[in-house]
């Protein structure tokens, strides 16, 4: 299953299985007691089409598309900052102002998208190396991608990915997403022992868990 996310299982007291998208874009799907995971992955495997097309429906949902017109809003860790495009030698961003240089205006998406993703390489990085030491965890390379529906990875022989759009979002999201994967470093699944630890590090993690729910139509550029 490629493009499809973990689903969250929930198991009650009922014959069927049936498959539904949250608000918050997760994939949930409610399981009979004791119906037997082969047969869930299964179910999954077959609806496969229906969920990414829900999936994708999703993602659009409430996007708000850029134009890039002077004073326009772009986030930057958590801040809103208006846009300013003028006499400037490079981008950045100050006194809620994103400074833009007019002479780089004709590719002013492509330099801007840039221009985030070298903060959220440095700022990421070093959130994870600082992370690591503290909670004594060994990570692989670090790798950034973008894609909506993720925000980090950790893979079977624990190398790390992060979406760079995380850039946009407070310093303490950040941090949540950083400890939640350096935590898959020692624990692959997401049962309680994980929670706990996650929990150890980042208190609040609910609080950050739903600020990308309820704000990942902003991340857009
Ligand atoms: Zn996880």
């Amino acid at each position: 299953m490629a493009n499809i996310p973990f689903p969250k299982i929930i198991r009650a007291n009922r014959k069927t299985l049936s498959l539904q998208i949250s608000s918050g874009g997760e994939l949930i799907i409610k399981a009979p007691f004791f119906m037997p995971d082969m047969i869930i992955k299964h179910f999954v495997k077959q609806k496969e089409d229906w969920i990414l097309k829900a999936l994708k429906k999703f993602e659009g949902r409430g996007k708000v598309e850029k134009t890039y017109q002077e004073g326009e809003e772009f986030l930057f860790l958590g801040d809103v900052y208006k846009l300013h495009i003028g006499d400037f030698k490079e981008i950045d961003a100050k006194d809620g102002v994103l400074e833009f240089p007019e002479f780089m205006k004709f590719r002013i998406k492509k330099e801007l998208t840039n221009w985030y993703i070298k903060h959220a390489k440095d700022m990421i990085s070093e959130r994870v190396e600082y992370m690591s030491k503290k909670m004594g965890t060994q990570y692989k390379k670090i790798r950034f991608s973008d894609t909506l529906s993720k925000w980090g990875s950790c893979f079977p022989d624990n190398s790390l990915q992060f979406n760079w759009r995380l850039i946009m979002t407070p310093i303490t999201v950040i941090n949540y997403v950083v400890v939640h994967e350096l935590v898959h470093t020692k624990e692959k699944h997401h049962q309680d022992g994980f929670w706990r630890k996650v929990r150890l590090y980042t208190p609040a993690y609910k609080q950050y868990k739903k600020w990308l729910d309820q704000n990942k139509h902003l991340l857009n550029i």
